[in-house]
């Protein structure tokens, strides 16, 4: 197993007391596997992610239990130091926003080139040539010229490419993606997606793609985990999430996405929002929106029950969801 998540729990202090934000999330992924994390904004999929890397440095947030097996070892043992070098080399993280990620004052070639000049100790010659190469394998046109320009002069699929770019410089085992394309144009989106699909097949890296988009993932991943309030609500092969979700919140989220065969009909969303995270809810976190609630919901969480082999639901009525 390339990365395994076990009992993970990170908390926040704010003004209205403390925020549950990541509530026991477990999940595994392995090498050359695609796990898409799924869930509205302040599900906790983000946080969870920087947990993994060792990039929650918002002050407030602290890591309160789990472990983070990343090739045998547990990152969240490991000091400062060695923790950068995993990060340089064994995991990189593709980030929303290109343009706050990448240096506007540095020309795109000498930040793809300084990743070669650091960690693999080539000379800056080399490490431009290599830059060019990359440029080039994601896909930028004119990739000899462009290697001198600065990031606004690249539109913002370009930028998401260079992003990419530098997150398989080092050619990572795994790649931790947040919400890669939610900015740009559709179509823009299905071509930037499509080479990150291309890249870790053909790297064999492993993939967490964390969106709030279950359109963006069908085609790319191989596992979906749906988190709702810190936890992981459904966890599923893709293909069993679209045949029948087995919790009400996923399909909640299903029903949602666009469909191009039902054209015209009425998008089902989801009523009301996400708990604010100082006050979950008892029982189930999901009980206050959900249309198959009832009396046992409200003073009993439900732990993941297993579906199936490869498969849990945080439901207790379950078998009721997936009958629809
Ligand atoms: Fe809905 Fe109850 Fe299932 Fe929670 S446990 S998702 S409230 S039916
Ligand atoms: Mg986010």
């Amino acid at each position: 197993m390339l990365l395994e998540v076990r009992d993970l729990h990170v908390e926040f202090r704010t003004r209205d007391g403390v925020a549950r934000a990541v509530n026991g999330v477990s999940y595994q992924v392995d090498a050359g596997e695609t796990l898409a994390i799924l869930g509205e904004s302040g599900s906790g999929k983000s946080v969870t992610a920087q947990a993994v890397m060792g990039i929650l440095d918002m002050p407030p947030g602290r890591i309160t239990g789990g472990e983070v097996i990343f090739q045998g070892r547990d990152l969240l043992k490991l000091k400062e130091a060695e923790r950068r070098k995993v990060r340089g080399a064994g995991m990189a993280m593709i980030f929303q926003d290109a343009l706050s990620s990448l240096n506007p004052v540095i020309p795109v070639g000498d930040q793809l080139g300084e990743m070669f000049v650091v960690h693999r100790g080539m000379s800056w010659r080399d490490a431009r040539a290599r830059a060019v190469e990359l440029m080039d394998r994601v896909r930028i046109p004119a990739a000899r010229e462009r290697v001198r320009q600065y990031p606004h002069q690249f539109s913002g699929g370009m930028r998401q490419r260079i992003m990419i770019a530098m997150a398989i410089a080092l050619e990572p085992a795994l790649i931790i993606a947040d919400e890669p394309t939610t900015a740009l144009d559709v179509t823009v989106q299905a071509q930037v997606m499509d080479l990150l699909a291309e890249l870790q097949r053909e790297y064999r890296m492993g993939l967490v793609l964390i969106t709030h988009d279950l359109g963006v993932v069908a085609d790319v991943a191989d596992r979906i985990a749906v988190m709702y309030a810190g936890r992981i609500v459904e966890s599923a092969p893709v293909y069993d999430i679209y045949k029948a979700p087995a919790h009400p919140y996923t399909r909640g989220l299903l029903d949602s996405v666009p469909r191009l065969d039902q054209k015209g009909q009425e998008l089902y969303a989801i009523k009301g929002l996400p708990p604010n995270l100082t006050r979950i809810p008892p029982g189930c976190a999901f009980h206050p929106r959900c249309p198959l609630a009832r009396g046992l919901c409200r003073v009993d969480e439900p732990s993941l029950f297993e579906v199936s082999a490869t498969r849990g639901s945080a439901c207790h009525f379950w078998r009721e969801c997936l009958d629809g």
